[in-house]
C-alpha cells in the first residue's frame, strides 16, 4: 500500500504533483511518503500489540534522521549496525534503551560507544565477540547486555547475497554451539544475558522460515534455561518481503498472527527488526530522461540517476517497476533504462517496455525506498541526490542535494604537491 497515485495522468506523491517537485528541485530525487511511512509503521506494528514488543527499525534499509523520526513518534526503537548508525538513531531521538545492535564486525570503539550510550542490547555475533564485549564493560565499570545472534541454518528462500541464516553464511554463532557460548557467558562477569536473537535473512515472501526459526529459538531457550539462565528477550530479526514486481509476501498483519501463533504461550519481550517492509513502497527515485538511444539490437533510455543512485538492480538483479510520471499515449518500445555511469552494468531495468519517452520527461523508480539512498555512492564524482518527503499537498526536503564542494570537501593535497607561489 502506498499513496502514489495518478491524477489526470500525473503522478502525485499524496497530493503533491511530482514534476513540481522536479520543477523545484531538479532531478534525480528520492521520494517518500509520510503517510505512507506511518501507515506502514502502524501495519507493522499493530498486529503486535497485546504482546510484549519492541518494533526496532532496520536503520541500513534508510537512515534518514527525519525518516527516523516519523517511526520514533510512533513508538519505535531501532536496530542498528555500526557506530554511524548508533550516531544517527541518537540525533533523530530514538531512546538508547530501545536500540539494539547486530553485526559481525563491531570494533572496540563501537561497542565502548554502545555500552557508554547504554543501549538496550548488543546482539553478538562471534564467540571472541563475546569475550571482547566482557574486557570492554570491565574496563568501563559496566554490565553490558547481550544476547547471541545465533544461527539456526535455515534457507529462507531468498536471494544468496540476503540470506543470512544459513551455515555457510557469515551471521551468527552455529545454533547447537550457542548453547556453550551461553554457558560462558554466564560465566562472564560484565556479561548481563539478554535475550537471543536470530535474524534469517530479507525480502522473505513465506511465512515458514520465520515459523523455523522460531521453532529453534524456542528449543535453544528451554535449553539454555534448562543451564540456570533467565532468557528475557526473544529477538526475531527483520526480513519481511515487499512487492517488487508480482511478489506476494504475507501482510504484516498475517505474519505477526504466525509468529504469534508459533510462539504460543509467551510472556518474553518480543523484539522486531523491520527494514524494508516499512521503507521500500514508501519511496520511489525520480529521474529524468536525458536521451533516448535506439539500436539494432537494443535501445537504451538513458536517464540522470545511475547505479551509484540506485544500486539494487546492478548489485542483486533486482525488479524495480518504472512508470512515466506523466501518462502518454506514445506507442510503446522495449529498451534498457541506464544511468550515464562508465561501466555495463550500470542499469535500472533491462528490457522494459515503456511509452517511447523524450529527452525532459521523468521517470519514478518505484519501491526504491529501502536500500536506496543508503546503498548510494558518489562513483564518477556525481554528487549523492536529494531526498524529499510529502505530506499532504506539501513536500520538503529531508536530505538537500550534494555539490561539487561536498564532493571534495575532506580531500587534502599534500604539502609536496602543493604548487610553490
Ligand atoms: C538487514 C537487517 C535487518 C532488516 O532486514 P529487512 O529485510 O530490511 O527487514 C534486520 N536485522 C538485521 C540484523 C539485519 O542485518
Amino acid at each position: 500500500m502506498h499513496h502514489f497515485k495518478y491524477q489526470k495522468g500525473v503522478l502525485q506523491a499524496e497530493a503533491v504533483p511530482i514534476p513540481r517537485i522536479a520543477q523545484a528541485i531538479g532531478t534525480p530525487f528520492y521520494l517518500y511518503s509520510h503517510a505512507t511511512l506511518e501507515h506502514h509503521f502502524q501495519a507493522f506494528d499493530r498486529p503486535f500489540g497485546r504482546v510484549p514488543h519492541l518494533t526496532c527499525f532496520a536503520l541500513k534499509a534508510n537512515p534518514n534522521l527525519a525518516i527516523l523520526r516519523i517511526f520514533g513518534r510512533l513508538g519505535a526503537g531501532a536496530d542498528i549496525v555500526s557506530g554511524g548508525e548508533l550516531y544517527r538513531a541518537l540525533k533523530a531521538g530514538i531512546p538508547p534503551e530501545k536500540i539494539v545492535y547486530s553485526g559481525v564486525g563491531k570494533t572496540d570503539e563501537e561497542i565502548e560507544f554502545a555500552l557508554k550510550k547504554k543501549i538496550f542490547m548488543l546482539n553478538v555475533e562471534s564467540p571472541e565477540e563475546l569475550r571482547l564485549i566482557d574486557r570492554i564493560a570491565g574496563r568501563l565499570k559496566k554490565k553490558a547486555p547481550v544476547a547471541i545472534r545465533v544461527n539456526p541454518d535455515i534457507d529462507p528462500q531468498t536471494h544468496p547475497y540476503i540470506s543470512t541464516g544459513l551455515k555457510k553464511n557469515k551471521f551468527g554463532i552455529n545454533i547447537q554451539e550457542s548453547l556453550a557460548e551461553y554457558a560462558l557467558a554466564r560465566e562472564m562477569p560484565n556479561l548481563e544475558i539478554k535475550g537471543v536473537d536470530c535474524h534469517i535473512g530479507s525480502q522473505l515472501l513465506l511465512t515458514e522460515p520465520f515459523l523455523e526459526a522460531v521453532g529453534k529459538l524456542k528449543k535453544l531457550v528451554a535449553a539454555i534455561e534448562g543451564q540456570g539462565l533467565t532468557i528475557r528477550v526473544l529477538d526475531l530479526g527483520g526480513g519481511l518481503g515487499i512487492t517488487y514486481d508480482q511478489e506476494e509476501p504475507p501482510h504484516p498483519r498475517e505474519y505477526a498472527r504466525a509468529i504469534l501463533q508459533a510462539l504460543g504461550k509467551e510472556t518474553r519481550t518480543i523484539i522486531l527488526e523491520p527494514g524494508r517492509v516499512l521503507v521500500g513502497n514508501a519511496g520511489m527515485l525520480v529521474t529524468k530522461v536525458l536521451y533516448v538511444k535506439r539500436g539494432e539490437e537494443k535501445n537504451f533510455i538513458i536517464v540522470d540517476a545511475g547505479m551509484n543512485d540506485l544500486l539494487r538492480p546492478s548489485l542483486y538483479g533486482s525488479f524495480h517497476q518504472i512508470l512515466p510520471v506523466v501518462k502518454k499515449n506514445a506507442r510503446r518500445i522495449q529498451a534498457d533504462v541506464v544511468g550515464p555511469i562508465c561501466e555495463s552494468g550500470d542499469f535500472l531495468a533491462k528490457d522494459r517496455t515503456l511509452p517511447l519517452p523524450r529527452a525532459g520527461d521523468l521517470l519514478a523508480v518505484m519501491s526504491a525506498g529501502a536500500y536506496g539512498f543508503s546503498m548510494s555512492s558518489n562513483y564518477n564524482a556525481r554528487p549523492r541526490v536529494a531526498e524529499v518527503l510529502s505530506r499532504g499537498d506539501d513536500f520538503q526536503v529531508i536530505r538537500k542535494r550534494e555539490t561539487y564542494a561536498n564532493l571534495i570537501a575532506l580531500e587534502q593535497i599534500p604539502a609536496f604537491l602543493k604548487d610553490k607561489g
